[in-house]
């Protein structure tokens, strides 16, 4: 086993040989015995032009695709990426693995202040969403409550939702000539007469706040660069995690916002007027009619709710 741990050092990813060749300990030849390899510091991935000659136990070969290791003494060379396989067998392997937790420590360390440090300007964008999604999104609870307010008209909304915002009807004719020729009446005989666009963002902006309030805003009010270091491989997979979506969040915001836009354009009172055309006769009453008003007068802008 190596005593290697990959929180005792940040793996390199080396630009040039020269990088390699100015470290201190730096070798261009070095023999080492299967039991004195400590790790891996890092890897290097040149263009052919660069390659150049191997260090490691007089393997000589040009590789340009490669490590550089360090013994337990503290020497260092470099070698082709199959050569430490080669020369160490299965104990390469375990070296390997502790340095590819090591990069994978970096790269998240990495991504988090890269994060950290655009906070300012991440938090102020996710914000001003949220403020833009609730507003619409309170406008929209206001439609839904008077809705809600009579069962059939609930239920005619909710199969408008279903088929994508069109309101369906009966289509008598093809009714009364399929009926004549024997068919079966159904699903077919329905026609839209009308779209409450956007009216998918109203089972979706719920949602979506939440994810900006705790996926973005909360963790990144959270966030700051002096804590990174500090962090345990846990916490940073933890952190890493919570703004892996960070970007797609903002972008589902930004879709969920156009969306209710389209809901709460003034075009669309004049659809939700259709709606009882899609209820039995004896369900188009009076309250239905008044309810109707009231959605129209919200989308007139009237601060009149109910
Ligand atoms: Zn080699």
């Amino acid at each position: 086993m190596t005593n290697a741990n990959p929180e005792d050092f940040i793996p390199i990813q080396f630009g040039s040989a020269k990088e390699f060749q100015d470290r201190p300990r730096y070798l261009p030849r070095l023999v080492c015995e299967n039991d004195q390899l400590a790790r891996i510091v890092g890897k290097y991935s040149f263009t052919e032009q660069e390659k150049l000659e191997c260090g490691l136990n007089g393997c000589e070969r040009v590789h340009w695709h490669g490590w550089v290791i360090q013994t337990k003494d503290g020497d260092e060379t470099h070698c082709g990426r199959n050569c430490g396989e080669r020369e160490f067998g299965v104990l390469f392997k375990e070296v390997e693995a502790v340095f590819k937790l090591a990069e994978d420590r970096r790269n998240k360390r990495e991504r988090l202040e890269q994060v950290a440090g655009e906070r300012g300007s991440y938090l102020a964008e996710a914000k001003v969403l949220y403020e833009h999604l609730s507003s619409l999104g309170n406008r929209v609870q206001s439609v839904l409550s008077e809705i809600r307010k009579d069962s059939a008209l609930e239920r005619a909304f909710q199969t408008c939702v279903r088929s994508g915002g069109r309101i369906m009807v009966e289509n008598e004719d093809s009714k009364r000539m399929r009926s004549a020729m024997g068919a079966e009446t159904g699903k077919a005989d329905l026609k839209a007469i009308g779209v409450i666009r956007g009216i998918d963002g109203t089972l979706s902006f719920q949602k979506v706040l939440q994810e900006l309030k705790y996926q973005v805003i909360s963790p990144l009010e959270k966030l700051s660069l002096d804590d990174l270091n500090k962090l345990s491989d846990k916490e940073l997979t933890a952190k890493t995690q919570a703004f892996s979506e960070l970007h797609q969040t903002l972008s589902r915001a930004k879709s969920a916002i156009q969306v209710l836009q389209q809901f709460s354009a003034s075009s669309n009172a004049q659809a939700f007027l259709l709606l009882p055309q899609s209820m039995s006769k004896k369900s188009r009453t009076a309250r239905v009619q008044r309810i109707l008003e009231r959605i129209c007068e919200l989308y007139a802008g009237s601060t009149k709710s109910t």
